[in-house]
């Protein structure tokens, strides 16, 4: 039977897309806790006298807030003319001040400011890294030009395992209603061939599209936004979060960043911050004014 290799493609793809995805429900580690409402509104004495205890029970690093001015704020500066950075910079900007409710971070300009965004080439194992002494966020160059190629063929993965998911159900749902059929072999295999045909259409043609239309790169732009969304949670005080789905976990992910149709069809990314990473960020905060 032809059909063999198309099915074993199919759970091929599918194996190596569920597991993963299973295995993040496994995690070893106690959850980070989020700080409850009461916990945000405490006096200054509280959060001087408590600042330890605090740190300690949600994940505070108060020596990485170099950043914050006394008014807590910080001035960022991006110090690439890559256009896409200064994108991707402004949206994890965006996605932080919504979400804390004031503009927490401003724009700086070279001469004035309190962090600065920069590519380095220097190789590490990191994407992304804050660096609390020099009041910076380096993004490794390497990693980032090939994260375009590495997102594109994820892209054009993720849509060929759609298609050939789809075209094969529809496929398995024919055979089953012509089953009884004197003439199934020959309806069944030209209807196989159609559907396969089809697929091959749409994957080719949106293979085509995430290139021409530069969903890749828009994709990119969005990856980084979070990227550095999560290097700014460093800089108001955040260490790494125990729970998989909080934009501060250490290997936090962009969901829908390989999706072609809400890549193309968003406007300003993915925000991931939850609420857990933004109460600890507001505890964070009132810390640092109350220690300033
Ligand atoms: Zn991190």
């Amino acid at each position: 039977m032809k059909r063999e290799p198309f099915f074993a493609m199919v759970i091929a793809l599918v194996t190596a897309i569920v597991l993963p995805l299973s295995a993040q429900g496994t995690t070893a580690h106690a959850a980070t806790l989020t700080p409850s409402s009461a916990s945000l509104n405490q006096s200054k004495t509280f959060y001087r006298y408590n600042a330890r205890a605090l740190a300690s029970r949600y994940g505070l690093n108060y020596a990485s807030q170099t950043a914050l001015t006394r008014q807590e704020t910080t001035k960022v500066y991006v110090a690439s003319n890559d256009s896409q950075i200064k994108k991707s910079t402004q949206l994890a900007m965006a996605y932080w001040n919504q979400k804390l409710g004031r503009k927490v971070f401003i724009n700086g300009t070279k001469s004035s400011h309190t962090l600065t965004i920069g590519m380095t080439g220097k190789n590490t194992s990191a994407d992304a890294w804050w660096k609390p002494a020099q009041h910076q966020i380096s993004l490794e160059q390497a990693d980032y030009n090939q994260q375009l190629y590495s997102i594109r063929n994820k892209m054009i993965n993720q849509n060929t395992l759609a298609a050939v998911t789809s075209a094969n159900h529809r496929i398995q749902a024919y055979g089953h209603r012509i089953a009884n059929r004197a003439n199934f072999a020959r309806q069944y295999n030209a209807y196989r061939a159609t559907q396969i045909n089809q697929a091959q259409k749409q994957i080719n043609s949106v293979k085509h599209a995430i290139v021409a239309q530069h969903i890749d790169t828009k994709a990119r732009t969005f990856k980084y936004a979070n990227i550095i969304a999560h290097e700014m949670g460093h800089s108001l005080g955040l260490q790494h979060s125990a729970n998989a789905h909080d934009a501060m976990a250490a290997n936090s992910s962009t969901p829908n960043i390989y999706n072609y149709s809400k890549v193309k069809a968003s406007k300003n990314g993915f925000n991931t911050l939850d609420k857990t990473d933004i109460n600890r960020a507001k505890l964070a905060l009132k810390v640092h004014d109350a220690l300033n």
